[in-house]
């Protein structure tokens, strides 16, 4: 519907545009039939936006700048920690905080309660999701309960991301600084390869098979190392570049350094 377009967003759902208004995402089920868009449909769905957000994107450079679940980095960590599920449950929450009732009503019958669930703590422990909560009390009701509303943080997911990518780069260092300090023997049969000293301490013989070990010329496993090592680095510089929160920390860092 023309409600859906707007917010960059076409519905699966056979709900009809008119009652898609106001600040509702198009998907929030607003008629009182059940949602018939399979997880298949909704997922086509996802990808054809995905292709439209791209589009739309270089089209409008403010919104380039603006971080969605679209951004190959996010998708594929969401798709990483939270599966299919989560990809699609992050795409519902860009028009959040969406009160989690509303969330598992809308998955359902896809997904139940449980899998709601799930999808949701594992998109917040990836920090790709967070929630607040308010106690509710209604008058005919004795005990409140507690509502959560659920959010992206992408921000701070991409912050995650790059974090984890700058430790893959440190350890891909150390093992480069560590092939090059260490002499290396190894079994002509691969079994092993081992540094000097364990191999004197094994007499040259393969634990294994027993064979005898000798000197492994490991520059071309250097090599290799470097160059992923250079790779890694210019993943880590091209997310922290569009990392906000990296952004923020380094004018901060400046700033106490003058
Ligand atoms: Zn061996």
């Amino acid at each position: 519907g023309s409600a859906g377009q707007s917010a960059g967003f076409a519905c699966a759902c056979p709900v009809p545009a008119k009652q898609a208004r106001g600040r509702a995402h198009p998907l929030v089920r607003t008629s009182p039939e059940r949602c018939t868009a399979s997880l298949a449909d909704l997922l086509s769905e996802y990808t054809k936006n995905a292709e439209h957000g791209i589009a739309g994107e270089k089209k409008k450079k403010a919104k380039a700048n603006k971080l969605t679940t679209y951004d190959p980095d996010i998708e594929e960590h969401i798709l990483k920690i939270a599966g299919t599920n989560g990809l699609l449950m992050a795409e519902f929450l860009a028009h959040g905080p969406i009160k989690e009732t509303d969330i598992v009503e809308r998955f359902s019958p896809l997904m139940d309660r449980k899998e709601v669930h799930q999808a949701l703590y594992a998109l917040r422990d990836g920090k790709v999701a967070n929630s607040t909560q308010e106690t509710v009390r209604l008058p005919d009701k004795k005990n409140p309960w507690v509502q959560y509303s659920w959010y992206l943080t992408l921000d701070e997911a991409l912050f995650h991301l790059f974090g984890k990518e700058q430790r893959v780069l440190r350890d891909l260092k150390l093992t480069v600084e560590y092939e090059k300090t260490n002499n290396f023997y190894a079994c002509p049969s691969r079994c092993m390869k081992m540094t000097f000293d364990k191999a004197y301490s094994v007499g040259f013989r393969c634990p294994n098979c027993g064979a005898e070990m000798s000197y492994l010329d490991n520059n071309p496993a250097i090599d290799n190392l470097k160059k992923a090592a250079c790779m890694q680095e210019m993943l880590c510089g091209e997310i922290e570049s569009r990392c906000e929160i990296c952004r923020a920390r380094q004018s901060l860092q400046k700033k106490r350094s003058r």
